[in-house]
C-alpha cells in the first residue's frame, strides 16, 4: 500500500479523547518515538463499526514517552518494567470524560513495540522489544495487524503489512502463520468471537488448523481461558459464537468437562435474546450454560475456570434449584418460597428462563409475589403480644407468613385470629415461660 493512505482519525474519536491522541502526537514527534494505534480501533473505524477501545504502541521506550506526557500534561504513571508498558491515568478534567476508566480515572495505555516467540504452546510468550512491522506480526489475526500512526506529520497514516484491510473487505479471519493457534489456544476462541460478531468467515487455510491446536487448550491457564470466555459470552452474538465452539470442538477439550452441550444448546438457544431483566449478560450466561451442572461437576470446574466467588454463588444456586425442579411439582407456595428465599434473584431468573411452563409459573409467582410477603405482625409485635424474645418469634413468624402464601390467612384480622389461635396453643402446651 502507498505511504500516503490515511485514516481520518477525528471521525472516528470523541473529541475528549482526541485532545489526549494530539498530546500524545505531540510528544512522541518531539522525541522521536514513533506512536501507532492498533488493532481494534484501526479494524472498527474501517469497518465503520463502533470504537471500543484503544491500544497504543509506541516505537521505542513506552514509558520513556509515558513519564514525558506526566511532565508535560499531568497525571499519574503506572509501570510494568518486564514488558516496557505503561498506562497513564490521565489529569482528571471534566472534557475527558469520554476515556476509558480503571476506577474513577481516565487512563491510555502505552506498549513499547515488539516481537513476541513461544516456548511452549499456550505458556505466555518470551518478549523482546521490536519494531512496529514486529508488533503487528505478534498479533493474532491480520484484521487486528493494522496500525495507524500519530506522532507529527504521520497523523493518520496507515499501516497494513499483513493485508489486513484486504480481508476486511473479503469477510476473513486469517492467522498470520500455521502455529499461531498452537502457540496461542486462546486464538481459537479469538478467531470464532470476531467471525461471528462481523459476518465473518475462518479463513479455509486458517480453520484447516483448528483441529491441530484442539488438544492445547487445556493447557490454557484458569484466567486465560474464563476470559476469553467471558469476552464471547458478554457479546451480543454469544449464543451463535458458543454454537461455533461447539461446532469445532474448541471447548470439548477442557477438564474437567463442562455439562453436556446438547442440552446446554437447548438453553442457550431459549436465551438467546436476553430478558430486559438481566443485568450482567456474562454471569447469566454462565448460569444458564453450567447449570445442569451436579454439584461436584461445578465445584471442579469453578476452579478450573477460576470464577470469581460472586460468579460461583450464583451458578451454584442455579443449578441447586435446576437439579431440583422435578420436586416443584405440586408444591404449596410456602414450599416453593422457602426453597427459593435468600438465593440470588438472578439465579431464579436464569431457571425460570429454562423451566418448562408449570415450574415456570411457580418461580415466576416467587418473584413477583410470595418473594414479597410479609405479615403485618412483626417480631416486636408478636413480642408485644406475649411471646418470648427466642427463637419462637422466629417460627411463629415463618409459620405466618407460610399461612398468608398458602392461603390460610387473607386479611389483617384473619392474621390476627391465627395469631390468636397460635398463641393459645403455644400457652396450653406450656412452651411460653411467661
Ligand atoms: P475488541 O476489544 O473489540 O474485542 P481488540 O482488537 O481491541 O478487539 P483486545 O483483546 O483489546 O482486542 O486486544 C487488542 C489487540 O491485541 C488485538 O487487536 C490484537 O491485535 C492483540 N491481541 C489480543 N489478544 C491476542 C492474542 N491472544 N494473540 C495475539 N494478539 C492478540
Ligand atoms: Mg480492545
Amino acid at each position: 500500500m502507498s505511504m500516503t493512505d490515511r485514516l481520518d482519525i477525528p471521525r472516528f474519536i470523541p473529541t475528549s479523547r482526541l485532545v489526549l491522541l494530539r498530546q500524545v502526537a505531540a510528544l512522541s514527534a518531539y522525541l522521536g518515538l514513533p506512536a501507532y494505534l492498533v488493532g481494534g480501533f484501526v479494524r472498527d473505524a474501517l469497518l465503520k463499526q463502533p470504537i471500543n477501545d484503544f491500544d497504543l504502541v509506541v516505537e521505542g521506550d513506552a514509558v520513556k514517552l509515558g513519564r514525558a506526557l506526566v511532565k508535560q500534561f499531568g497525571g499519574r504513571l503506572t509501570v510494568h518494567a518486564p514488558f516496557k508498558t505503561a498506562t497513564w491515568f490521565v489529569p482528571h478534567r471534566p472534557e475527558r470524560s469520554g476515556a476509558q476508566s480503571k476506577g474513577d480515572d481516565d487512563f491510555i495505555d502505552l506498549i513499547s513495540a515488539r516481537s513476541e516467540t513461544y516456548e511452549h504452546p499456550a505458556a505466555l510468550p518470551t518478549v523482546k522489544l521490536g519494531t512496529l512491522a514486529d508488533d503487528l506480526r505478534r498479533r493474532d489475526f491480520t484484521i487486528n495487524a493494522l496500525a495507524v500512526r500519530l506522532d507529527g506529520d504521520h497523523f493518520g497514516e496507515l499501516s497494513d503489512p499483513l493485508g489486513g484491510r484486504a480481508d476486511l473487505q473479503r469477510g476473513l479471519v486469517r492467522v498470520l502463520h500455521s502455529n499461531s493457534f498452537v502457540d496461542d489456544p486462546t486464538r481459537l476462541l479469538r478467531a470464532v468471537r470476531y467471525a461471528e460478531r462481523y459476518g465473518f468467515k475462518i479463513e479455509s487455510g486458517s480453520e484447516a488448523l483448528i483441529p491441530l491446536a484442539l488438544e492445547y487448550v487445556d493447557k490454557l491457564s484458569p484466567e486465560r481461558l474464563r476470559h476469553e470466555l467471558d469476552l464471547i459470552l458478554g457479546e451480543e452474538n454469544a449464543v451463535p459464537m458458543l454454537e461455533k465452539l461447539w461446532a469445532y470442538g474448541i471447548v470439548r477439550c477442557v477438564r474437567p468437562a463442562l455439562p453436556s452441550e446438547e442440552a446446554a444448546r437447548k438453553r442457550l438457544g431459549a436465551a438467546r435474546r436476553l430478558p430486559s431483566s438481566v443485568r450482567d449478560p456474562v454471569q447469566f450466561r454462565w448460569m444458564v450454560w453450567l447449570m445442569d451442572a451436579t454439584p461436584a461437576q461445578f465445584r471442579a470446574l469453578a476452579k478450573r475456570l477460576h470464577f470469581t466467588a460472586d460468579l460461583a454463588k450464583k451458578v451454584a444456586a442455579a443449578s441447586s434449584i435446576y437439579n431440583d425442579l422435578e420436586s416443584f411439582k405440586g408444591t404449596r407456595p410456602s414450599e416453593c418460597a422457602a426453597r427459593l428465599d435468600g438465593l440470588p434473584e438472578e439465579a431464579i431468573r436464569a431457571v425460570s428462563l429454562c423451566a418448562d411452563e408449570e415450574r415456570r409459573a411457580l418461580l415466576e409467582m416467587y418473584l413477583t409475589k410470595w418473594r414479597d410477603v410479609k405479615p403485618f405482625a412483626d417480631g416486636d409485635a408478636l413480642q408485644r403480644m406475649g411471646v418470648p424474645f427466642g427463637p419462637r418469634i422466629g417460627e411463629i413468624s415463618r409459620r405466618l407468613r407460610a399461612a398468608w402464601l398458602d392461603g390460610e390467612v387473607t386479611s389483617e384480622a384473619g392474621e390476627r385470629e391465627w395469631l390468636a389461635g397460635v398463641l393459645q396453643d403455644g400457652y396450653n402446651r406450656g412452651d411460653s415461660k411467661q
